[in-house]
């Protein structure tokens, strides 16, 4: 039959940008067109996807707004580029391989959770992949921990050393098959497989050894977890003191909704988080029924908790006694996440009792992340798995910038075209092993997204292994930015935010230009600059790191400051507060500091709850948990000086040291504090807007992580007439620098 007269026909070039690559957009392209009855093609470019298609111009049309409107699940359109071609009378439509193109990139989709589908396929007895720990398809399964390069293909994966059977080539080549160009397509017959026999076999021992009470470390997505039995008391115990963790929190698995509702209070949201396709950990208020070992999170009212996100995972839970796990990362107490085989029988030998290994590598480390809601919204609090290397906007075009964060929760950021490209969570750089997985991120975000930086910014502080790293950089202009600045723009950032706002930045400490240690600030500040109208009023504190592990010294800090005599402090021993005091007195290793995480310190030292830590904002923690409900009441605080101003906190903590002593409990001081410290916000922001107009006031810093400050701070912010404007995609954290110190970076540079 003759084609009818070009006329008739139209032709065009699409080209989509975002995440179109691993998601399924080429067969749902090809099927559309098969239905449409349009010919042409549809290809993977280092760029994104590019398809031709021509035929009827209502069915051409139809084509477009379907694959812009509707595209499958995972995909996100980011950007399309429509262009006329003349007809060639093709007819027939094809997927053609993928082309490389110097210099560009495509997006690259983060890990997803095992689909419904796939979980079925795992359960189903008469099915080939019954019981298969591997089992993907284009709709879930491994994405950015296996990617070594772009186009996403399967050569370019950590899968390219398995060929895949006559079975699963058939799916993989048949665009109606739901494994349809899935990259790490496999099965028992040809895919990667359990250490130590036939899958059903390493899977029961490890079953019956976790019921037994043993630690096994368990490889998985992106690195090695530690895990047993929540409910175990000894184990979880034993877990503790072999991986010398101080007392975080260990992360809890739970076979399904069910088992979490038995021990937490989940709400919508946090339900939507738990069952989300980046199947997080997501912080809960834990029930006071809930009968867990103490050890799983010492001294905490909530647990984080995440459900199974892979085969392996669910087959693990499969008619298991136990309805929870720990799953801590496997690692030992600060350094990385451990991937390789190899490695975790090396470090983890002290650790676990058992290992459940596999034979598919994992090329990217990647933890799990941590998120927790609030206003109905999530929040992210460690941006790992299932969320890197998800980029975010800029509104426009930057040069290409690398910014390497801080130190505590360190994740470093690139920029590329209009994308900011925030890394996973790296870690404490502390230790040459966290400064290595710095490196390798580094090199393969520039690889993946094609970014060779023009520039670097980096932190103010002299002593952070970020900023000796960016400042080691020979020829490339450098970018110092000041740490609590970087928090502002970050949330400006992830807002999409221009202009100028109220920033208060509360943390636990960065680097003051002025050489003091700043944390609790109000600043006026935009991309280009900032200006510090308000900080907490420096007190003086004594001895270097040790200030931050003995929270009495911070608490000795304020009492020396408001001139009150003796500290009367019965959990330290006199001789040791003498020598501090001393060293305050002569400023020997003596820093002047506005640390709010300092001022929770001194307030949870003088009530009583906590004299020394094991990990950074331990005693702040424990102070929002102690926190009574139903209080209102509030201290009486200054704000003092012209410019900046500064709030003085010394008649707080002086009724504090009164009320302590007449026995008043440590939750109402707790509540009382924490109503006084939002209530110091409303009114510095109040006064800022006085002099400035400004109404908008975006808060971060890790203080801002304590949900107790939030939901005082933020509605009686509103109700003063502010625009409250918070994190949710980025970490209020030391996570969320990097994104902060590209957008000043990419503003000076412009
Ligand atoms: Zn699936
Ligand atoms: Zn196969
Ligand atoms: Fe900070």
């Amino acid at each position: 039959m003759p084609l009818p007269p070009t006329v008739l026909r139209r032709r065009v070039r699409i080209r989509l940008r975002g995440i179109v690559q691993g998601v399924g957009f080429r067969p749902f392209v090809h099927n559309l067109a098969w239905e449409l009855k349009l010919g042409g093609y549809v290809l993977n470019s280092s760029a994104g996807l590019v398809a031709e298609v021509e035929g009827d111009p209502a069915a051409l049309e139809r084509f477009i707004q379907a694959v812009t409107q509707q595209p499958p699940p995972l995909a996100w359109v980011q950007e399309a580029e429509c262009s006329e071609l003349d007809a060639l009378g093709e007819e027939s439509f094809a997927i053609r391989p993928s082309a490389t193109a110097t210099g560009e990139f495509a997006l690259i989709s983060p890990d997803v959770a095992t689909c419904a589908d796939c979980r079925g396929d795992v359960a189903d007895l008469a099915g080939r992949r019954f019981g298969y720990p591997f089992t993907n398809c284009t709709n879930c399964g491994p994405r950015y921990t296996i990617i070594r390069d772009i186009p996403y293909d399967r050569p370019k994966t950590t899968m390219a050393g398995f060929a895949m059977c006559a079975a699963c080539r058939a799916e993989y080549e048949d665009p109606r098959n739901r494994r349809f160009h899935a990259q790490p397509n496999a099965c028992p017959e040809c895919g990667p497989t359990l250490w130590g026999g036939p899958p059903g076999l390493p899977l029961e021992q490890a079953r019956l050894r976790l019921t037994a009470g043993e630690i096994l470390a368990i490889k998985g997505l992106g690195g090695f977890h530690l895990a047993c039995d929540a409910r175990n008391e000894s184990a979880v115990r034993r877990l503790r003191e072999r991986k010398r963790r101080s007392d975080k929190p260990f992360a809890l698995m739970a076979r399904d909704l069910a088992a979490i509702a038995e021990v937490c209070e989940v709400s919508d949201a946090d339900r939507a988080a738990l069952t989300s396709p980046r199947s997080p950990i997501v912080i809960l208020p834990r029930k006071a029924e809930a009968a867990l070992p103490e050890a799983i999170a010492p001294g905490n009212r909530t647990i984080g908790i995440m459900l199974p996100y892979t085969p392996l995972h669910h087959l693990l839970f499969a008619d298991a006694p136990y309805g929870l796990l720990v799953m801590t990362s496997g690692n030992l107490s600060e350094e990385p996440i451990v991937v390789s085989n190899g490695e975790a029988q090396q470090r983890l030998a002290g650790v676990a009792d058992w290992f459940l290994l596999h034979n598919r590598d994992i090329y990217m480390r990647v933890d799990d992340s941590v998120v927790r809601t609030f206003e109905g919204a999530e929040r992210v609090l460690r941006r790992s798995r299932g969320y890197a290397p998800l980029t975010m906007d800029l509104g426009r075009a930057v040069p290409e910038l690398l910014a390497c964060g801080g130190e505590l929760k360190n994740a470093l950021c690139l920029t590329k075209g209009r994308h900011a490209i925030l890394s996973q969570h790296i870690g404490d750089l502390e230790n040459y092993e966290t400064l290595v997985f710095f490196e390798e991120t580094l090199a393969n975000l520039k690889r993946l997204f094609r970014v060779e930086p023009h520039a670097v910014a980096y932190d103010l502080h002299p002593l952070y292994l970020s900023t000796r790293y960016a400042l080691d950089i020979p020829n490339l202009p450098k970018v110092g930015v000041q740490h609590h600045h970087a928090h502002i723009a970050s949330c400006m950032a992830e807002n999409g935010l221009s202009g100028q706002v109220i920033g208060v930045a509360f943390d636990g400490s960065g680097y003051g230009p002025d050489g003091a240690i700043w944390g609790g600030e109000f600043l006026v500040a935009g991309y280009a600059g900032f200006e510090r109208r308000a900080h907490l009023r420096y007190i003086p504190l004594a001895g270097g790191d040790a200030a931050v592990r003995e929270p009495w010294r911070a608490a000795l800090g304020y009492l020396v400051d408001s001139g009150a005599g003796a500290f009367a402090c019965q959990f330290v021993p006199e001789e040791r507060v003498r020598i501090v005091r001393r060293m305050i007195e002569k400023g020997v290793n003596t820093v002047r500091t506005s640390s709010c995480g300092r001022l929770f310190d001194a307030v949870a030292a003088i009530v009583g709850l906590r004299q020394a830590v094991t990990f950074e904002g331990q005693a702040a923690i424990e102070l929002e948990m102690a926190a009574q409900d139903g209080v209102a009441k509030r201290y009486p605080f200054e704000i003092e000086g012209d410019g900046p101003w500064q709030l003085d906190f010394r008649p707080v903590i002086e009724c504090i040291v009164r009320e302590t002593a007449a026995g008043v409990p440590q939750g109402v001081i707790s509540a009382k504090f924490h109503n006084t410290l939002a209530d110091a916000i409303v009114e510095t922001c109040r006064r800022i807007r006085g002099e400035t107009k400004l109404a908008r006031v975006c808060l971060s810093g890790g203080t801002f992580q304590n949900m107790r400050l939030l939901t005082t701070a933020a509605p009686a912010l509103r109700a003063a007439g502010f625009q409250v404007v918070l994190h949710a995609k980025v970490p209020p954290n030391d996570g969320g620098i990097a994104l902060g110190q590209a957008a000043i970076a990419a503003e000076l540079l412009k």
